[in-house]
């Protein structure tokens, strides 16, 4: 086993099977996508340590708890389309690629979508590929060309749900994001079942901020 699978390994075991992610799909999926391909310039250890990460733009990778913790949180099945923003380095993209959901993602660094191109061509196989659209806009007012969606995931702190987002939601679809002010969130659930939107909250975490139209505004 090489390095880089054996740290996969070990983060799966310790940093999310040990602290009770129970999804096997999730877990398999973890294992099975290179991190360290979506963090360059860092040795093999930090890439798969239990920290958020820095990327270019002052933008980071999540924690790969958080990731494992949203992706169980979103019950993807196999070709669900998903809706997420804020691609960043293309990490959390490629767990749900993995998991067989179609995905389209929003993000609004042009440099950062192209570098995402790159490493999720790298790592995800021909077809899984062909099902996963890197955009690059404005997130907060979702992306009403694919919609509805059969899943909506954030991946930037939201100071509210976003109108648009319970717009391009399917019946019977969930929205996952973090919810909070600049320094702390909690992230939200909010499941539409016919026009009615249930919403529970989980974790608190700490997001870098969903900057744009209906969210924090630019300069901020
Ligand atoms: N899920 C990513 C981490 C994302 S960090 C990963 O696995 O690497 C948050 C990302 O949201 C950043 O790349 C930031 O540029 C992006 N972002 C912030 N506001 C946005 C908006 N309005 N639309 C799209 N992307 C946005």
């Amino acid at each position: 086993m090489g390095r880089a699978e054996l740290a996969a390994k070990q983060m799966v075991q310790q940093q999310l099977r040990d602290r009770g992610i129970r999804d096997e799909r999730v877990l398999a999926a973890m294992q099975r996508v290179p991190r360290h391909l979506f963090v360059p310039d860092v040795d093999i250890e930090t890439a798969y340590s239990d920290h958020a990460l820095p990327t270019a733009e002052g933008q980071t990778i999540s924690q790969p708890y958080i990731v494992a913790y949203m992706t169980e949180l979103l019950r993807i099945e196999p070709s669900v389309k998903v809706l997420e923003i804020g691609t960043g380095s293309g990490y959390q993209t490629a767990v749900l690629a993995l998991l067989g959901a179609q995905v389209i993602s929003v993000e609004r660094h042009a440099g950062l979508a192209d570098r995402a191109r790159v490493a999720l061509n790298q790592v995800l196989p021909g077809e899984m590929g062909a099902g996963v659209q890197v955009v690059v806009g404005d997130g907060t007012v979702g992306y009403p060309l694919a919609s509805p969606y059969d899943r909506i995931i954030v991946t930037a702190a939201a100071p509210r749900v976003p109108g648009a987002y319970r717009k391009q939601l399917a019946e019977g679809g969930r929205l996952v994001l973090p919810v909070g002010d600049r320094e702390k969130q909690v992230l939200t659930v909010v499941d539409r079942k016919k026009d009615e939107f249930v919403e529970s909250q989980g974790l608190t975490c700490r997001f870098v901020p969903l900057v744009g139209e209906d969210a924090w505004g630019f300069g901020e």
